[in-house]
């Protein structure tokens, strides 16, 4: 199963808001917790999700990889499969699979079903608790920007790494990154775009590559969601995405389409970084 990052977690957002909207949760059920509350993906007491009963869908919106669904009680789950899993919408009589995390029945009979396959976050939490959530401080954010964001321009960009004595990676993905939603899989798929050497310092690119690294970050991240995610990526009604990375792992021993040289990888901030090395600089 593949992971779920900014363009799947909007692709999801989108179909569970039109779907999801105006529905009253009547009942939900955990199932196999205990590995996720082992490991902190999903709190301890799971008393909160009680709270989630009675509720109507006011809103459901994605930031990151994290997807906030609001209800009208001042409760909210957020959901953030984001190193794999799946979410799944029902129709009444329509079979539940047997494997899930969270099932969330609806007064009309319908249901949604969320399960993690690797880590990644089920919380149900009060609007005054949100800040508790690690990933919901991460993703949602307003101080760092989202490249999906209409306000965020190449000038925006621009002043936020130009002064990074940092390498790309740590600028552009995970905990200490300048933008949210980019993760190690996108990040090969947009330094390969650029033409940038997965070792450059963010300080080090010219006004040139700073372009064309903000607009790699746009089309990969654009063209994930217009092809309906990632390969691999299941939607909302179990539709498979129809996006092919041009860099990753699937060109492990292949060869650079654009100049035939062999595909390396290098080891960066704790992740493998596919790249050719004739192409990137
Ligand atoms: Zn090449």
């Amino acid at each position: 199963m593949t992971s779920i990052e900014l363009p799947e977690a909007r692709i999801l957002a989108e179909q569970m808001q039109q779907e999801l909207q105006g529905k009253r949760v009547q009942s939900y059920r955990l199932q196999d917790i205990e590995r996720l509350q082992k490991i902190g993906l999903m709190d301890k007491d799971t008393g909160s999700f009680e709270g989630l009963i009675g509720g109507r869908i006011q809103s459901v919106v994605s930031r990151g990889n994290a997807i906030r669904v609001k209800l009208n009680t001042e409760m909210n789950l957020i959901l953030a499969p984001e190193y794999g899993g799946m979410i799944l919408y029902h129709e009444v009589g329509e079979e539940i699979p047997t494997k899930f995390h969270l099932r969330v029945g609806f007064s009309d009979g319908t249901a949604l079903t969320v399960r993690l396959t690797s880590i990644g976050l089920i919380s149900a939490l009060r609007d005054r608790e949100l800040e508790r959530s690690y990933i919901y401080r991460r993703d949602f954010n307003p101080e760092v920007p989202s490249p999906m964001d209409e306000e965020f321009t190449f000038d925006r960009f621009s002043s936020l790494i130009k002064d990074e004595n940092r390498m790309l990676k740590s600028v552009l993905v995970g905990k200490h990154a300048v933008i949210v939603g980019v993760s190690n899989s996108a990040f090969q798929d947009i330094l390969y775009r650029a033409r940038v050497h997965p070792k450059r310092k963010a300080v080090q690119l010219s006004g040139e590559e700073r372009r064309a690294l903000f607009k790699s970050i746009g089309l990969v991240l654009q063209e994930r969601v217009r092809l309906k995610g990632k390969e691999q990526f299941l939607d909302l009604y179990g539709s498979q995405g129809e996006y092919t990375p041009a860099m990753g792992p699937r060109m492990r021993g292949q060869s650079c389409p654009a100049c035939g040289t062999p595909i390396d990888k290098l080891s960066v901030g704790g992740g493998y970084v596919f790249f050719c090395p004739s192409c990137q600089k």
